[in-house]
């Protein structure tokens, strides 16, 4: 388990040669960083679960059958995930961001005036439009506010919908991953878009922020994305929820938005050390589209952070070399003695392969306009770069 070496001994390089701003990404192999990474976002978030505990939950001949009608329904994330183009539909965000679609997405422009996207060849930068505004309203606040430019992880897919590796929401084109790393004052190339890696805030093997790379501008950039118009939830790891908490005004002013902030642990998210979920709401008369249920009031500053901190800590996302190789070896002699967990959706994910990540996702239990919008032709939108 070389991997953080290599990336390391990479990111020297690219530093020394393009002189490349103090914080900035980690280079790594593509294939298997972007795979871990996707693995542990995988996990995902609140209603994913409840995807999940369905299908553990069934227990004898009713499970048997509804198992034969699983297997008999297409796997969505297959269908789905093969659309190049979104459905020429009216605009609708249809289900819940967990399971459904999306009906006349439009695309992000993968170079806008103060942020950037990334990963292109994965098509994932289609969505609602008001996600598409968000993106550039916030990325322009943020730059004004001392944050170099934004760039822009997945959002989703043409017609949304499940995806075979990654994530379990982001599939009503209302969710958009933000890279907790600052752009760099010049154009990537689509090559670097591939391959630099978002770089996490955390210190190594720790729950805690590293003061060597989480600024002042960091959260400065979580503060202006939780306070973002339609916003629903922000994904974070409980660290920058905290951080963020210890500045709060004691007389309560200016503390609306810290209970958007939702801080990861286990049945909510895993990671977003390196990068931000931000949810959107529903728009107003989208009949179709559901929101998620508010999270309970108050600002969320109280125990839960330090609840939080602790699950972290014990399985931090930022993990050294000499720990991975560690669990490896761990795992390696659980799987000897036949007492290795499976990998599955609350497990370790680091072993699979990526199109295993996710399980399959049959299409007879989703929404039923979900159907037309898979069978719909396709609408060529105008690309902009
Ligand atoms: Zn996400």
């Amino acid at each position: 388990m070389n991997h953080l070496k290599f990336k390391k001994t990479r990111l020297q390089l690219l530093m020394t040669v393009s002189s490349l701003v103090a914080g900035f990404c980690l280079l790594g192999d593509p294939a298997s960083a972007a795979t871990a990474r996707h693995a542990r976002h995988a996990a995902a978030e609140a209603t994913s679960v409840s995807h999940v505990v369905k299908h553990k939950s069934n227990r004898g001949n009713s499970s048997r059958a509804a198992k034969r009608k699983r297997t008999d329904s297409p796997d969505a994330r297959k269908l789905f995930g093969a659309q190049k183009l979104p459905a020429d539909l009216p605009l609708s965000s249809i289900g819940t961001y967990t399971n459904g679609c999306l009906a006349g997405a439009s695309l992000l422009p993968v170079d806008g005036a103060h942020y950037q996207a990334m990963r292109i060849s994965r098509n994932r930068f289609w969505g609602h439009p008001r996600t598409i505004k968000y993106v550039r309203d916030l990325s322009d606040k943020a730059h004004a506010d001392g944050w170099q430019g934004t760039l822009v992880g997945d959002m989703g897919q043409p017609r949304g919908g499940p995806m075979l590796t990654g994530h379990a929401s982001h599939q009503i084109g209302l969710d958009v991953d933000l890279w907790l790393t600052p752009a760099p004052d010049r154009k990537l190339s689509d090559d670097e878009r591939e391959k630099l890696d978002a770089r996490s805030g955390l210190k190594v093997d720790s729950a805690e922020l590293d003061p060597q790379v989480w600024t002042a501008a960091h959260e400065s950039f979580v503060r202006d994305a939780a306070q973002g118009e339609n916003v629903t939830r922000v994904f974070v790891t409980p660290a920058i929820k905290k951080a963020l908490c210890a500045k709060k005004d004691p007389h309560g002013a200016d503390t609306w938005w810290l209970n958007r902030l939702r801080p990861c642990h286990s049945g909510v998210c895993v990671g977003h050390d390196d990068h931000i979920h931000v949810r959107l709401s529903c728009k107003p008369g989208d009949k179709a589209c559901h929101n998620q249920p508010a999270p309970d009031a108050g600002d969320g500053c109280g125990s839960e952070i330090d609840e939080a901190m602790k699950e972290v800590a014990a399985d931090p996302p930022n993990k050294s070399a000499a720990r991975l190789a560690a669990e490896q070896a761990e795992r390696a002699k659980a799987a000897r003695h036949g007492s290795g967990d499976k990998a599955g959706w609350e497990g370790d994910h680091s072993k699979v392969t990526e199109l295993e990540v996710n399980p399959p996702f049959p299409l007879s239990k989703m929404p039923a306009q979900c159907k037309a919008v898979l069978k719909a032709s396709s609408r060529v939108p105008i690309r902009g770069r």
